[in-house]
């Protein structure tokens, strides 16, 4: 199934395909702060369309992540990576899903 989503202003936006079953609440210091819930879809099944110019990154840790947000806005929507071929998808900012309909499970990344 093919998703929209994005920042909150609006700059950010992307188009993402793929089966939203379960999504997941990880409790690290940074997805705790964000409140992320994320679902992790195939990087060829990705497009952003529009606010590259526009995102700002963070890193930490072992630094192999990509949190980019928007620049205006703060939000952050996805997630890219070195290692993994999933972007991590910030199901909040898709623009069709219902968040209290989804299944959520509930990762450890506290200890880690
Ligand atoms: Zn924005």
């Amino acid at each position: 199934m093919k998703h929209t989503g994005g920042c909150h202003c609006g700059a950010v936006r992307y188009e993402v395909e793929t089966d939203i079953d379960k999504v997941i609440e990880c409790n690290c210091s940074h997805c705790h702060k964000k409140g992320l819930l994320l679902h992790f879809a195939d990087k060829d099944k990705f497009t952003l369309l529009s606010g590259k110019d526009n995102l700002s990154e963070y890193r930490f840790n072992k630094k192999t992540i990509h949190h980019l947000f928007c620049k205006t806005c703060g939000v952050q929507s996805f997630a890219d990576n070195d290692s993994y071929p999933k972007m991590a998808i910030n199901v909040r900012c898709l623009d069709d899903v219902d968040t209290s309909s989804l299944t959520i499970e509930k990762a450890n990344g506290k200890d880690y």
